[in-house]
């Protein structure tokens, strides 16, 4: 990894050896020094030679970016490479230029398996064979369905209440599925335990430096596919504040880099019951101590990368606000009735925020929007029927229709 200079702390600006197996810097209490890995850019820009075409088949276009070493054998099913979909009916409801990128359009599913794809193909080069993490569902569906591809064990922990999609899928995936009983800062805790006691390889959000470098690719599409017509403002839910984080130093480098001309204010979206990052970035006194929220992708208490978050708001000009569960879910329905597009609350939360920010003139009369969609509908197509309508039970026979409709 000779493009990889050095991993940093968040926090001291301690630096360490990028191939020493690290996970946050052992000057600060718990997981709060988080690591940033620092790039050589002469030998990135060196390596990378692919046209800024719009044409993204999978993330790896992005290779010469991304933290793994050129001899890895990369473990991929094509992650990235999702579309922007223009949303005119959607905008006009949100009354902003909008464009929704769909992310759920990913192999499970989730904006993530851009993050596992790194985490795994590192995994498998170093010849580690068991990975774990611990996720609210969907880091842990990812992870089992990479490690399956990769041919490596995995054991994962979740909160025994996730939704039921998200804890097939990784059965589906074989495997080991623990579900914990407790909240997901709890199975957190516990799989960084498991960590130490048992030495497997761990995926978890933010404290494994690598894995969310892969989240980076989402900021190079977002700058490749929008290059010469660049929205306002990019919109992001946010759980651990990977995500954001990621994307921004995507968005910066590309801009830093010259590759493109400026990059976008972001704004960052959470639940009003799992606010911690966006009291942070206010000021506040986090106002929820558990939280609390339909949205369960981002139903997160301890936010591990509020650092990052905050200081990718910050330097993009950007912010952030909250959402109920209620305008979670109608935000949902809304986009499926708009433009066909299937989110899980947590994916569709940036639909809400959007509302938010024009109501409290954030997002200013005229402005474009670029919304992210992180994870598909089917994975908890349950929690949305509280807002849309029912099914309609008729009998096989042509009279109930007409009953209905009329006739024909
Ligand atoms: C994990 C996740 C998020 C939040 O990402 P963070 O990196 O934790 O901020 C948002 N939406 C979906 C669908 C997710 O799976
Ligand atoms: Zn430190």
């Amino acid at each position: 990894m000779d493009h990889v200079t050095h991993l940093e702390c968040v926090l001291c600006g301690a630096t360490y050896d990028p191939e020493q197996v690290i996970y946050t810097c052992p000057n600060h209490e718990g997981v709060k020094g988080i690591l940033d890995v620092h790039y050589d850019y002469d030998v990135v820009l060196d390596r990378f030679d692919a046209a800024l075409d719009g044409n993204v088949a999978s993330q790896w276009k992005y290779e010469a970016f991304l933290p793994v070493s050129e001899d890895a054998d990369v473990v991929t099913l094509q992650e990235g490479g999702t579309a922007v979909h223009e949303t005119p009916t959607l905008g006009a409801e949100l009354g902003v230029t909008a464009s929704v990128k769909d992310d759920g359009e990913n192999p499970t599913g989730v904006l993530k398996d851009r993050a596992t794809s790194v985490a795994v193909t590192k995994a498998k080069h170093a010849g580690r064979d068991v990975v774990t993490c611990a996720s609210t569902g969907n880091a842990a569906a990812s992870l089992a369905g990479y490690a399956a591809r990769g041919g490596l064990s995995c054991r994962i922990f979740v909160p025994e209440d996730a939704p039921a999609g998200k804890l097939t899928q990784p059965l589906v995936y074989g495997a080991d599925v623990l579900g914990v009983r407790g909240s997901y800062d709890e199975a957190y805790d516990l799989s960084l335990d498991v960590t130490d006691e048992f030495g497997w390889y761990n995926r978890n959000a933010a404290i494994n430096p690598f894995q969310v470098e892969g989240k980076r690719t989402v900021g190079h599409e977002i700058a490749e596919q929008t290059s010469g017509d660049l929205p306002d403002w990019v919109v992001f839910a946010m759980g651990d504040g990977c995500t954001v984080a990621g994307a921004w130093k995507g968005l910066r480098e590309f801009a830093d880099l010259g590759l493109v001309e400026e990059t976008p204010k972001l704004l960052g979206v959470q639940s009003a019951g799992a606010s911690a990052i966006h009291d942070a970035f206010h000021g506040h006194e986090d106002a929820t101590a558990v939280a609390e929220t339909v949205a369960d992708s981002i139903e997160v208490s301890r936010p591990r990368n509020t650092v990052k978050a905050c200081r990718a708001l910050e330097e993009s000009g950007g912010t952030a606000v909250t959402v109920s569960d209620e305008e979670i879910l109608r935000a949902e329905a809304l986009l499926g009735r708009t433009e066909g597009l299937f989110a899980e609350p947590a994916g569709a939360a940036p639909i809400a925020g959007v509302r938010t920010a024009r109501a409290e003139g954030v997002i200013g009369d005229g402005e474009s929007v670029l919304m992210v969609v992180t994870g598909n509908g089917l994975k908890d197509p349950e929690s949305v029927r509280s807002v849309t309508d029912d099914v309609v039970s008729i009998e096989p026979a042509l009279g109930d229709v007409v009953d209905r409709y009329g006739r024909g």
